[in-house]
């Protein structure tokens, strides 16, 4: 069986849900459809949180207001049969209902996740009930009764199995199950979520889970383009790359993919497909182990990142220095990205700086500490073997306009990574798709 994924704007519109309802039954094959909530509406969703969490609850009204407006517009170009409109009209009211439920009361982090999970269980519906209209078997599998997390906040893969196994096997006589990507139980039995655009991590513990053919993502442009579109013209797209590589991709910017997806597909050795929904005959992006040899394949980069640098009170670097180091991070809970190393200091770079204030006075016992805020990783990924002669002084060279804060090389086969000031990341994606892939 194989796993589609449709994100936002896949399903942004009726008309969009429609094509995607053509397009998953066209070959006549079961799969498992993850959707996402329609484009908008998560960011909406959060908003309202924000109102209540503020206390105020008319502003949080008037954009549910905004949204029930927007949903109702969107049924009679869905459904032609009345009384299945009536019914997913029903169902959406009573969620517009809910969402103005958290009045006159204690906000908490557990109502926003309450709020947050509404997306994609109103995209669901929709969709499954479109499809019933048209005469489709389909079964709506609720994710939040076999996605979860466990108490590291880590999916519970033995528990998502089983009860995946349960449903599908209680439930076999259908041609399209249709989920929730992005929503899941925790620990507490409370509704949580994967994180923003975690939706392509649902499809990939659902692949993974299953044993799936395959995992295919299906977005608004046709596969990984060899640099960030958002950023440089004449970006074109890469038909193959290595698990590693879609990870460092999608861990350092590539937002087609949501950094967590790889690697329950990897493990499970389940191919990856990114497929563009505007264009379903492009053949797309495939993921899978085999390691296309001397190609530099895509770059990326990821902003908001702070770099540290600590340099020994003593001449040079005492043994045990490192391991003060890195013993504050890892007491801070805080990972970190980049790391080079001298003889008198260490470099290293961060993207969560919510303890950053503490990890600097801690530092301060071991060394002198400087930090550069608003810096951004630029990560350039295929076989950078270092056996591979001239790759680095391709990408190096690239950037020899640009200056440079920290370079890191060989910590895998895969990539080189740059870290510069951010308002420099523009001129630096361009510098180097002229030279690594005009
Ligand atoms: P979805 O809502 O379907 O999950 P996303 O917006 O999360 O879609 O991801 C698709 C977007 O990712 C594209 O529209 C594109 O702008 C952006 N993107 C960033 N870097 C890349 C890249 N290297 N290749 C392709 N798309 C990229
Ligand atoms: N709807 C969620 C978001 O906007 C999840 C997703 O789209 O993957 O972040
Ligand atoms: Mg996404």
């Amino acid at each position: 069986m194989k796993i589609y994924k449709f994100g936002g704007t896949s399903v942004g519109t009726p008309e969009r849900m429609k094509e995607v309802c053509q397009l998953i039954t066209e070959d006549g094959e079961k799969k498992i459809i993850v959707l996402s909530a329609m484009s908008g509406t998560t960011n909406s969703l959060v908003e309202i949180a924000d109102y209540f969490r503020k206390g105020n609850p008319e502003g949080a009204g008037s954009v549910v207001n905004a949204l029930r407006r927007t949903y109702h517009e969107h049924l009679p170009a869905l459904y032609s049969d009345e009384r299945i409109l009536e019914k997913t009209r029903k169902l959406l009211d009573e969620i517009f209902l809910q969402l103005n439920d958290f009045r006159g009361r204690e906000f908490s982090d557990a109502d926003e996740k309450v709020i947050l999970s509404k997306g994609e269980i109103m995209s669901t519906n929709m969709v499954t009930n479109y499809l019933k209209e048209i005469g489709v078997k389909t079964y709506l599998l609720p994710a939040l009764e076999y996605m979860k997390l466990d108490r590291n906040g880590e999916p519970d893969v033995a528990y998502i199995r089983e009860k995946l196994d349960e449903q599908l096997k209680a439930n076999p006589d259908y041609d399209i199950y249709i989920t929730q990507g992005f929503i899941c139980m925790n620990a507490d039995g409370q509704v949580d979520n994967l994180q923003r655009g975690g939706s392509d991590y649902t499809a990939s513990l659902i692949g993974a889970s299953i044993r799936a053919d395959e995992i295919q993502i299906w977005t608004d442009i046709d596969g990984m383009h060899n640099n960030d579109p958002r950023f440089v013209e004449g970006t074109s797209p890469v038909r193959q790359l290595n698990f590693e590589e879609a990870a460092e991709l999608a861990y350092f910017g590539a937002k087609i993919l949501h950094p967590t997806c790889v690697q329950p597909a990897r493990y499970a050795g389940v191919p990856v497909r990114l497929k563009n929904t505007l264009d379903p005959k492009a053949p797309g992006t495939l993921i899978n182990n085999d390691q296309q040899e001397g190609v530099i394949k895509a770059v990326a980069a990821k902003d908001n990142i702070t770099a540290i640098k600590i340099v020994s009170s003593r001449m040079l670097l005492a043994s045990g220095f490192m391991c003060k180091v890195f013993n504050v991070f890892d007491k801070y809970k805080t990972s970190i990205d980049m790391i080079t190393t001298s003889e008198v200091g260490v470099s290293l770079s961060i993207d969560n700086t919510s303890r950053l204030a503490a990890i600097v006075d801690e530092l301060k016992e071991v060394g002198t500490v400087v930090v550069d805020e608003g810096m951004c990783i630029i990560c350039v990924v295929g076989d950078l073997r270092w056996s591979n002669e001239g790759f680095e002084s391709l990408a190096a060279n690239a950037l020899r306009d640009i200056p440079v804060r920290m370079i890191s090389y060989g910590g895998s086969d895969h990539n080189i990574s740059f870290l510069i000031k951010m308002e420099h990341k523009k001129a630096a994606l361009k510098a180097l798709q002229e030279k690594l892939f005009a």
